[in-house]
């Protein structure tokens, strides 16, 4: 059995834990491989080595860090047919798919490489007579990722490029269910000339956070995940005096308007509930049919989710793979059973789908649900599969009202055509991430990613310049070179008269 251990300090680490968990080819619902967890005594091993790499790595001039990340893009995009197949091996998400998420992390890494740039300060000359002030932003110190399972590339590259193109050192700590694309990324990296220590990889569960959290040598949190862990990460760094940003659950509605281009809505739907088979935070689980649009839009969605090709995620045919792990599935399947108990018509059942050939697999097929209410379980809960509910309202108000209600604020979008909408839309809707005929607004690596509400705890997005300013701190200098003439002492605040 393949045994996945950690890599720290440049190498692989196998630490001293005796605890393993499963890692699963969800495609056929075998065991592949059984990742290590450590130990509190591992990671504060690997902290230990990250806080020896810092000094040396914050003082290293921000271009010559810049240059280890290019060559870290150009190994990205030599190696990144086997990154994605690593990714649909262990996720289980078809390979197109896998690729494009490889690709938008690849983009932060992108945007890091200009880090002389973005970290460069600010200066005003004279801010008093022949007195000068700048500011400067400077690294933190060891910072750590606790990521999910369901971008096993992107997210962790959400967070390392920026923390380590800022001067810090990085811990990541994986989803345990898809743990080998990490250690895949470090390699690389260690490749392209990053020092040892600098950035590290230690695989395990509850233990494992913990230590990172209770660790005095950690500054930085940055987490993303469900909401319960997400809350229970931003508590408790911030007890031990961290920095945090932990990113958590969601349920993103997608408002469509009568006067919509339904094809448009309908195709822009389709691909957001059920591409990576839902297991997106930014996935659209709610359809708000708004108006009288409710029939026409449910009739075009179930033929295309009926016609949906689910399949391994090696299959070039699938549009949809399996779920990540069984438990995942039975999850997801008990969801319909409640949303059925609760009184919503499922239009389309996808809990019997049999694959031939792969009958072990974790598939389920894509489940749409109407008339849906706000008050059912299978409405107000993340169910993180591919499972639409369709909520029918009245008018334009009441879809807003409806999802400014949600505790979950991570993505929105509304179909229209109508401009006046649109700007309301904008303007009222109390949600992180907003798309315009777009149905996953999932912003670019240049601009930041985070929700409000319930979905992010901790007031810095991920990436671009909320990156920047998360893994770094501000500093304010005030200066003068008074020659010849000395002040007498000053006991009031002074001022510019
Ligand atoms: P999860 O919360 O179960 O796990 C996330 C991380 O926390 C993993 O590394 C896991 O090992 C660790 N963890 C799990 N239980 C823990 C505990 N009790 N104490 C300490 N650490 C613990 O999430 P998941 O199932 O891996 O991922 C799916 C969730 O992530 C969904 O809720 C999804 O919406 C969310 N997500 C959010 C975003 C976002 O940007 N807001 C992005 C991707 C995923």
């Amino acid at each position: 059995m393949k045994k996945i251990h950690h890599f720290v300090n440049g190498k692989a680490f196998e630490g001293n834990s005796k605890k393993t968990s499963d890692v699963y080819d969800p495609s056929i619902g075998e065991v592949s491989a059984k990742v290590t967890l450590a130990t509190k005594q591992d990671v504060d091993k690997v902290v230990d080595i990250a806080h020896s790499a810092f000094h040396s790595w914050s003082s290293t001039p921000a271009l010559q860090r810049a240059r280890i990340l290019f060559k870290f893009k150009e190994l990205i995009e030599k190696n990144s047919d086997e990154l994605t197949k690593i990714i649909v091996a262990e996720h289980g998400k078809v390979y197109d798919d896998a690729k494009g998420s490889l690709t938008r992390g690849l983009e932060v890494v992108e945007f890091a490489c200009g880090i002389p740039h973005l970290l460069k300060g600010e200066f005003t000359e004279n801010v008093g007579r022949d007195v000068d002030s700048w500011s400067i932003r400077q690294s933190l110190g060891v910072c750590a990722g606790i990521t999910p399972f369901n971008f096993p590339a992107m997210v962790p590259m959400w967070m390392f490029p920026i923390a380590i193109a800022c001067g810090n050192t990085f811990i990541l700590k994986p989803s345990e269910k898809d743990p080998s694309c990490a250690l895949m990324l470090a390699k690389l990296l260690t490749e392209a000339g990053l020092p040892d220590g600098v950035f590290n990889v230690v695989n395990g569960d509850k233990e494992a956070v913990d230590a990172l959290l209770e660790n005095k040598k950690i500054s930085a949190i940055s987490f993303v995940g469900s909401t319960p862990i997400a809350k229970y990460i931003y508590e408790n760094a911030a007890k031990n005096e961290k920095r945090v940003q932990a990113l958590g659950g969601a349920k993103n509605h997608c408002v469509v308007m009568p006067d919509s281009d339904l094809d448009q809505a309908v195709n822009g739907l389709m691909g957001a509930a059920y591409g990576s088979a839902g297991e997106r935070c930014m996935a659209q689980s709610v359809a708000v049919a708004v108006g009288d649009i409710g029939d026409k839009l449910v009739q075009k969605l179930s033929e295309k989710v009926n016609a949906l090709k689910v399949g391994p995620g090696m299959d070039s045919n699938s549009e949809m793979g399996p779920l990540v792990t069984k438990e995942h599935l039975e999850k997801v399947k008990s969801y319909v059973d409640i949303g059925v108990e609760e009184g919503a018509k499922l239009v389309v059942d996808g809990r019997n789908l049999k694959l031939q050939g792969y009958e072990k697999g974790f598939y389920i097929g894509g489940c749409l649900f109407d008339h849906v209410t706000d008050q059912m379980r299978i409405y107000k809960e993340e169910i993180f599969g591919p499972v639409l509910s369709v909520v029918r309202v009245k008018d334009f108000e009441s879809a807003v009202k409806l999802v400014n209600n949600h505790e979950y604020g991570n993505g929105v979008s509304l179909f229209t055509r109508d401009g006046d909408s649109a700007r309301t839309f904008v303007s009222k809707i109390q949600v992180g991430m907003v798309g315009i005929n777009i149905p996953i607004p999932v912003p670019m690596a240049f601009h930041s990613f985070g929700g409000w509400k319930r979905s992010l705890f901790g007031d810095h997005h991920m990436h671009g310049m909320e990156g920047v300013r998360f893994y770094t701190k501000l500093k304010t200098v005030t200066s003068r070179w008074p020659s010849g003439i000395r002040s007498n002492p000053e006991f009031t605040m002074p001022t510019m008269k």
